[in-house]
């Protein structure tokens, strides 16, 4: 089949990075992006950072300059979405009645904020997914002086926190797990980050279930009114795939992909010219043995790259074969002077150890310490805090799926 025309879903990380690689690869047909959203692509993790400090300001999140979005030759069709994907008659349904045919479809539409129930109707309740989202509740705690209740301890619902805490609000944060970022970093490690807020003024309450959003804050289930003069919920995201829902495409937790960021249909079979990437995605990861969906930036940025390429090699655009794609996932997070930095993966059972530095503070006030994990006799993921020099310097014992004890001794030698 000729590969005449691209046509990506999402603008955003993902999504760009296809459209770059698959320039940079020497693609010279026609490359359309659809994207939901009325800004060209920008960054997501100063949303919760320095651009809702209001240290940065909007032009400072690009994610490619402005001036050098022509050179990329590609037709933006921004504030529009897709509502329907025909695989056989290799269509794109898009809302404003129109169709889009394509030879290639790269699917990365992200993830999408989950909400509680009439979340929309009170004005005072916030979600931090777009531009538009964290300038909206930048304005609500620039000045300082509110009470602001953040649901849900995850990377959101920390990163906010320390925000809003930094800017002179008080800040209670609720929890319904045992720990924060329960998810992310296990138990054990969630709640030493989680000490390390609670050093900084934040109030941490976890196990509490919220019954219901309330005029003047949070009602948690028992009767208890959490005041809040600002709410903002962090309870995880959904994957963007309703629109996907009679495509044929499987559907589960995410576009399911072969490790070639194939898509696959509901038989497992692949679906020619169809590829996904970023957090919309699940494929299996080879390097883990495991089926995984990732929800962070660095996965986002190399996946749109591997399935562009991928793309061109099954349509013989490329020297090469479609590789599988294998990386040691990474993430960080900012969270006041706190730098988490974490490779790998978590599992539940997972044992951890500290094996660098303590979780106590030093005499600055700032922890410093690296955790491996393992499950069995391997070693499977490498968290450092403030400690990028350690942590980094894990991957290739990561990459090799290392012994526990080897691990150790690596760890050791870069005291
Ligand atoms: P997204 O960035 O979600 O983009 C998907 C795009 O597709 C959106 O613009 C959406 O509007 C569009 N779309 C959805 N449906 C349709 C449709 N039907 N038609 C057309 N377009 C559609 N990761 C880290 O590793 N470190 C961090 O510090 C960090 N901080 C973060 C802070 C915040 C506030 C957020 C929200 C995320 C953060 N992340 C961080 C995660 C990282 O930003 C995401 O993993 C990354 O943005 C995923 O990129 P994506 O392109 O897959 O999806
Ligand atoms: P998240 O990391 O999945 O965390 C959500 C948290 O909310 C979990 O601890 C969850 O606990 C808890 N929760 C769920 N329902 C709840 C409820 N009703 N009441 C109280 N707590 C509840 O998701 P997020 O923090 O919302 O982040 C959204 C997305 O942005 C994610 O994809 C995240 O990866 C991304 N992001 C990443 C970064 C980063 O990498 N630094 C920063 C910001 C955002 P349970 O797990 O027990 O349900």
């Amino acid at each position: 089949m000729d590969l005449n025309r691209v046509v990506i879903v999402g603008a955003s990380l993902a999504g760009l990075r296809a459209a770059e690689t698959l320039r940079n690869e020497g693609f010279d047909g026609e490359v359309v992006i659809v994207g939901a959203e009325q800004h060209r692509p920008y960054d997501r993790p100063p949303l919760s950072k320095k651009l809702l400090a209001g240290e940065w300001e909007p032009d400072r999140i690009h994610l490619r300059q402005p001036d050098s979005f022509d050179e990329l030759d590609v037709e933006w069709r921004f504030g529009l979405a897709a509502a329907g994907l025909d695989t056989d008659a290799r269509v794109l349904h898009l809302t404003d009645g129109t169709d889009l045919a394509f030879d290639g479809c790269i699917i990365a539409t992200g993830a999408a904020c989950r909400r509680l129930p009439e979340q929309s109707r009170f004005g005072h309740v916030h979600e931090v997914r777009t531009l538009d989202d964290s300038m909206r509740l930048r304005s609500e705690i620039a000045e300082g002086g509110r009470h602001v209740v953040v649901i849900g301890a995850g990377f959101i619902g920390l990163e906010v926190a320390a925000t809003a805490k930094q800017l002179g609000n008080e800040v209670t944060v609720l929890e319904g797990g045992p720990a924060p970022l329960m998810r992310g970093l296990g138990a054990e490690m969630g709640a030493a980050i989680g000490s390390l807020h609670e050093a900084r003024g934040v109030t941490l309450r976890c196990g509490v279930s919220v019954d219901r959003l309330h005029d003047d804050g949070v009602l948690l289930a028992g009767g208890e009114l959490i005041e809040a003069d600002v709410v903002v919920v962090g309870i995880g995201v959904v994957p963007a795939t309703a629109w996907l829902g009679d495509s044929g495409l499987q559907i589960r937790d995410g576009v399911v992909c072969d490790e070639t960021l194939n898509a696959l249909d509901a038989d497992g079979t692949t679906v020619t010219g169809v590829y996904a990437a970023g957090d919309v995605l699940r494929w299996p990861n080879p390097l883990f043995d495991e089926e995984m969906r990732v929800e962070h930036w660095t996965n986002a940025a190399e996946q749109g790259a591997a399935a562009a390429k991928n793309l061109l090699a099954a349509n013989g655009r490329s020297a090469e074969a479609p590789q599988a794609y294998a990386p040691v996932p990474f993430f960080w997070s900012d969270q006041f002077d706190i730098r988490v930095q974490f490779l790998g993966r978590v599992h539940e059972d997972d044992e951890v150890a500290v094996v660098l530095g303590s979780t106590e503070p030093g005499e600055d006030g700032v922890a410093k310490f690296m955790a491996l994990y393992r499950s069995g006799d391997r070693v499977h993921g490498a968290l450092g805090v403030n400690a990028p020099r350690w942590v980094m310097k894990m991957r290739g014992q990561l990459m090799e799926q290392a012994s526990w004890d080897d691990a150790l001794a690596h760890a050791a030698t870069l005291a």
